[in-house]
């Protein structure tokens, strides 16, 4: 079969590796120029956590050992209180399950080479999808409007914002809902510290502050990249220099002294937005060509998961599988994955609860100190993030519901609103505990 992929990102490149595998004939288009010989592009995170499923997702192409030669393992986090004192926190009793720091520009690359490895991948960079059409796709290039046959099958991995799900969104029955949190995030760096890393770089750091977070990542140049996660009017309140090392001498005391760059970086770097977006179902029939939506296109999570790509990458795992099951039907195998991936959220969900009910029970039948210690951890942590949502410091937008233009208004009133609420309050407890999860996620 011939598959057109909207986006050579990280999981368009990775199904166009499964995609291939199977057979089929697969054209990646992608807006930006090569990354490998044009550079990373800017306003994305400069490095992510890879964890299990990610992996698995990567060792079932036989891709898992170089992309890890060059990842950092963080086999738990480090939490860093205001007065210096470093608690570390172990993923696992045994200390053997780690996630993985890895580069993005990097994973992409690889991932690009990956796929064109195959004799049966030819990617198209420069071609932005625009819109659509009766059995056509229309790109913007640097040379004008292109328009090219569509293939029988369209996957959009073309990322939040994705232009594929702008298609589907416009078809009757396709539900979407969009969630603005009222935190923004911005990335610093800490530099290495006399050519060696400035924290352990065995570890994801964490500066929990009340309503604000900040995490910090390793790189293989011995830095680390910092990630605010702060309310919008914090972010715009440190305004110039003074004010940016003021705070972070009493905020951050122990990275404000290894960050030589601080007030510069901080001007400089821009504030990125913290999206949810879903949409259902995850595929269509659009122009007379078969329409499904992989990764950020069909449920951009909010980062501070660290679960977005690895999602995706399942997303691709249980793709195949299902085009295996059907013989390689991709209308039935687009259907079945959202309940398969569901099926792994409801599992993921129930080890959360089971955590957090053990750990407020105050003690866990056999098991061992470490884990139980870990589990309490998690409740505190989840505890203390509660706290801004009860607050009210974070707010549901549903932007829109499509196709709900025929449903009566009490279908997106308070009930929504209630739900999204609790939503919310899951996510940010599941945030405090999401590595150790997804540790445990093939059980
Ligand atoms: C700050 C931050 C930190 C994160 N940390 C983690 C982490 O630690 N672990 C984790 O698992 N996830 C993390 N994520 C989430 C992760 O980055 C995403 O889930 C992941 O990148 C999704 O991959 P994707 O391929 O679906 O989409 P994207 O990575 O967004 O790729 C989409 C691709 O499509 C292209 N494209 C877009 N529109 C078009 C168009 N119209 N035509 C053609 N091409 C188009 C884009 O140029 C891009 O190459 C983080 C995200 C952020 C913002």
């Amino acid at each position: 079969m011939e598959v057109t992929i909207v986006g050579a990102g990280l999981v368009g490149c990775l199904l166009a590796c499964y995609l291939s595998r199977r057979g089929h004939e697969v054209t990646l288009y992608e807006r930006r120029p090569d990354p490998r010989t044009a550079g990373a592009e800017r306003g994305r995170s400069i490095n992510l956590a890879i964890s299990e499923r990610g992996i698995d997702a990567l060792r079932r192409l036989g891709l898992a050992e170089e992309v890890l030669a060059e990842a950092l393992p963080m086999p738990g986090r480090m939490m860093h209180a205001t007065d210096g004192a470093l608690t570390f926190q172990p993923y696992s009793a045994d200390g053997s399950h780690a996630i993985n720091s890895i580069s993005r520009a990097a994973l992409n690359r690889k991932l690009l080479d990956a796929a064109e490895a195959h004799p049966n991948v030819t990617a198209r960079f420069g071609h932005r999808l625009a819109g659509i059409g009766n059995g056509t796709l229309e790109f913007e290039t640097d040379g004008g409007p292109v328009t090219e046959k569509g293939q029988q099958v369209v996957i959009g991995a073309d990322g939040a914002y994705s232009a594929v799900r702008a298609r589907l969104q416009a078809l009757q029955g396709t539900d979407f809902s969009q969630e603005y949190l009222d935190y923004g995030y911005k990335e610093l760096t800490i530099p290495p510290k006399l050519g060696e890393f400035a924290f352990d770089p065995g570890a994801l750091h964490i500066w929990p502050r009340g309503r604000s977070m900040m995490i910090a990542l390793p790189n293989p140049d011995r830095s680390f990249t910092c990630t605010l996660f702060w309310p919008h009017e914090a972010l715009a309140g440190l305004d110039t220099p003074e004010r940016v090392r003021a705070h972070f001498t009493q905020e951050y005391p122990d990275a404000a002294e290894v960050m030589p760059h601080l007030a510069s970086d901080y001007a400089r770097n821009p504030v990125g937005h913290l999206v949810t977006m879903r949409c259902d179902p995850w595929h269509g029939e659009v122009g007379g060509m078969l329409i499904g939506l992989v990764g950020d296109a069909a449920h951009a999570i909010v980062p501070f998961y660290g679960q977005g790509a690895n999602c995706g990458f399942q997303d691709c795992v249980e793709l195949d599988r299902c085009l295996e099951e059907t013989g390689d039907d991709f209308a039935g195998a687009l259907e079945a994955v959202p309940a398969a991936q569901g099926r792994h959220r409801r599992h993921r969900q129930a080890r959360a609860g089971q955590f957090r009910g053990d750990a407020r029970q105050g003690g866990l039948q056999g098991v061992p100190r470490a884990e139980e210690d870990r589990a309490r951890a998690g409740a505190d942590a989840a505890r203390a993030l509660r706290l801004p949502l009860r607050a009210g410091l974070l707010h549901h937008h549903p932007v829109r519901r499509g196709g709900a233009a025929d449903r009566p208004p009490a279908a997106v009133g308070g009930d929504v609103r209630g739900r999204a609420a609790d939503r919310r309050g899951g996510h940010l407890e599941e945030m405090a505990i999401s590595h150790d999860l997804d540790r445990g996620w093939r059980a």
